[in-house]
């Protein structure tokens, strides 16, 4: 059984005066250990559709279970990560990391042993008491990494996790969070609108159409060398054979 199932999912937003139309009809499962890239132009119903898939959100029609279960009686085992890091500047990194673990009444010796163990792996321990402002933006979306982990989620749900940082960084950070996520065993869920970013980091992409949002096509990733970092799939000639798939279906909007 699929580990995620979304099923038949639309969503309408209103409003006093409108009605807006995010999401036509979405149906699509989540396999345990996928890394899945949710690719479609800007407004389409990403966000939505993540938001909804991570039970943050009601649709106005349509399932998603976990397990077989509403998704919303499984919401500790989701974390999120969004575009902006969202780190709290005027406390420490410490603070930031172990903040939901307090909020949740969690933090005991064993998941302080957790935090201080991924702290340690992702080469921050020596930063545990500085504050966020100190750091480089890949460094803090690694805190905001670690912050997510300290949940111990299963599914991450990553919001265009890169799209603020430079574009050296986001090849870099890209690496590291694929390699975290790798580590830790989890299941990704990632939206973008950069066919690249996807191909490099996915083992499956689902594209949608222009809003309201249905599935257009769904491509599985797969390189003859299955151990390659993000950045090394970038050089190789079947990335562009994918690039080159996704894209043409993506130019369709153009017309
Ligand atoms: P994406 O993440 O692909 O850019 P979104 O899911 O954010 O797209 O938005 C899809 C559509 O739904 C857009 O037209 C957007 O304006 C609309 N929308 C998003 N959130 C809301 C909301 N809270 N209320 C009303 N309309 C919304
Ligand atoms: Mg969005």
């Amino acid at each position: 059984m699929a580990l995620l199932e979304i099923k038949n999912i639309r969503m309408c937003y209103h409003s006093l005066k409108t009605e807006t139309e995010a999401i036509k009809n979405v149906s699509f499962d989540v396999n345990d250990k996928d890394f899945l890239s949710i690719l479609g132009p800007s407004g389409c119903g990403k966000s939505t559709l993540l938001n909804i898939m991570s039970g943050l959100l009601n649709q106005s029609s349509g399932t998603v279970t976990f397990d077989g279960d509403n998704i919303r009686n499984n919401l500790d085992k989701i974390g999120y990560m969004f575009q902006k890091d969202h780190l709290f500047d005027w406390t420490s990194v410490w603070n930031n990391v172990t903040l939901g673990l307090k909020i949740k009444g969690l933090l005991n010796d064993e998941t302080i042993a957790r935090v201080e163990t991924l702290l340690s792996n992702y080469e921050l321990t020596k930063f545990k008491d500085h504050k966020p402002t100190e750091l480089s933006g890949g460094m803090r979306q690694r805190v905001a990494l670690i912050r997510t982990l300290a949940l111990n989620p299963k599914i991450l749900f990553l919001d265009e996790p890169f799209s603020a940082l430079d574009y050296q960084t986001r090849l870099n950070i890209c690496d590291e969070m694929f390699s975290i996520i790798k580590q830790e065993g989890k299941t990704a869920i990632m939206v973008t609108h950069d066919i690249s970013e996807a191909v490099s980091i996915s083992n499956r992409i689902i594209v949608l159409t222009k809003r309201p949002a249905l599935v257009k096509k769904e491509v599985n990733i797969s390189f003859k060398n299955n151990n390659l970092t993000p950045f090394n799939r970038r050089k190789e000639n079947e990335f562009k054979e994918y690039f080159d798939l996704l894209w043409k279906e993506l130019d369709d909007y153009n017309d």
